[in-house]
């Protein structure tokens, strides 16, 4: 899960990690408001939206009066900002954080990821920050500085100072650096973040060491017990679709091509999406129904694929294990029934009552083609697409 930059900032701000003031703003007077209450010098309109590049979109402007502000919250409020990672689309922007502006001196990027090749939680430190730290890695790899972190003693202060050292952070600002880096390794740990990413990492002119971005992912899996995170959930900045498939427990993630694809399992729904590629097709997104699917979910599942208008076929591979083919045939052919499907189905069935599930299938006079394996079914909906 996603949170937008002045929620992980409040965060960051409860462990001692320091960020500037800032205020979110719902409105355009609330933005002024905001900013007479920081009294800054300058003030820093930021757009709220799941996404990085915003800079770059104008969606950060810094402004050096009241009527500045109100003039940019104008602009920026209610504005579709397209960044490089929004997709062509864009995200219409419904918050703002209003902040102090601070007099940077250099930009720093410092993350933590879950490296799962070490199997270990990884602060990786740059001295090119500001920019795409993507960028940064395909170019010039080695200004890019790591640290694995063992788990028993956690980000230990000489692998922080190590890093400040390694991307030149000045000496008088070392002590403030180390003490940021470990607040951000207590947040990650404690919050169970998947990313913590702060671009820029800043050091100001006053020799204060602030996080001027921050990116926090958190662990679907552990929001049982992150319930204040849980709380911070932006339904507006997710798909609807996705939205509307986490309701039925189904894992749902939108893709830009034209083939539906319904699968259980998340190992079977890559490969699924794999061979679809191997035969030239684009698979529109990518859905594991999970273990127990009943007819219901399979059906929910139907109306998900369907309410994309990109999908020209719907590809349903099943794998019966625990899951039992004609359970999952019965609940195909509901589907079918009840939504009235127009378009091209392509079904392969394997596995436990796997003769049962296709006599359902045949027998039950809908247009459906029926495949043997999962490369046969590939090829044969990308050829039903064409
Ligand atoms: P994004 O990564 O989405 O472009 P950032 O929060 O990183 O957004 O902001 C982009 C740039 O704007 C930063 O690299 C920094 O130079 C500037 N900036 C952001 N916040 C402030 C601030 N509070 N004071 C001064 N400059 C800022
Ligand atoms: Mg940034």
């Amino acid at each position: 899960m996603n949170i937008h930059e002045y929620q992980g900032k409040e965060i960051m701000r409860d462990f001692g990690v320091s960020v500037p003031n800032g205020h979110v703003a719902y409105t355009v007077d609330e933005a002024v408001e905001a900013a007479e209450k920081l009294g800054s010098s300058v003030t820093v309109v930021k757009a709220q939206i799941h996404a990085g590049g915003r800079g770059k979109a104008g969606g950060v402007k810094i402004a050096k009066n009241l009527d500045e502000v109100r003039t940019y919250a104008e602009e920026i409020l209610g504005k579709t900002l397209v960044t490089h990672q929004t997709g062509p689309d864009g995200k219409e922007v419904k918050r703002l954080l209003i902040e102090e502006g601070c007099d940077i001196q250099s930009e720093y990027y410092v993350g933590l990821v879950l490296d799962r090749a070490t199997g270990r939680v990884t602060m990786m430190a740059s001295e090119e920050g500001g920019t795409e730290i993507e960028e940064v890695a395909a170019e010039t790899p080695e200004k890019i500085f790591k640290e694995v972190i063992d788990p028993v003693t956690g980000l230990t202060p000489f692998q922080a100072r190590r890093l400040a050292f390694n991307i030149n952070i000045p000496k008088a600002a070392l002590g403030k650096a180390v003490k940021f880096m470990l607040g951000l390794y207590e947040v990650f740990v404690q919050k169970d973040c998947s990313v913590a990413e702060i671009n820029p990492l800043v050091t100001t002119g006053d020799g204060d060491v602030l996080a001027l971005d921050s990116k926090l992912n958190f662990d679907d899996n552990a929001l049982f017990r992150q319930k204040d995170i849980a709380d911070l959930r932006d339904l507006d900045e997710e798909d609807p679709k996705e939205v509307e498939a986490s309701k039925y427990d189904l894992s749902y993630i939108a893709l830009d091509g034209n083939i539906g694809c319904m699968v259980n399992g998340a190992g079977l729904a890559m490969a699924t999406m794999d061979t679809i590629k191997h035969y030239s097709g684009d698979p529109a997104n990518f859905l594991d129904v999970g273990g127990g699917a009943t007819a219901e979910k399979v059906t929910e599942a139907f109306k998900i694929i369907l309410s994309d208008d990109n999908v020209k076929g719907i590809f349903v591979n099943i794998f019966g294990g625990i899951m039992k083919c004609d359970v999952i045939a019965e609940g195909v052919v509901e589907a079918t029934k009840q939504i009235g499907l127009t378009l091209p189905l392509v079904v392969r069935l394997e596995g436990t009552n796997v003769d049962a599930g296709k006599k359902i299938l045949d027998e039950s006079g809908l247009n459906i083609t029926s495949a043997d394996s999962m490369a046969e079914g590939a090829q044969k909906i990308v050829e039903l697409v064409k």
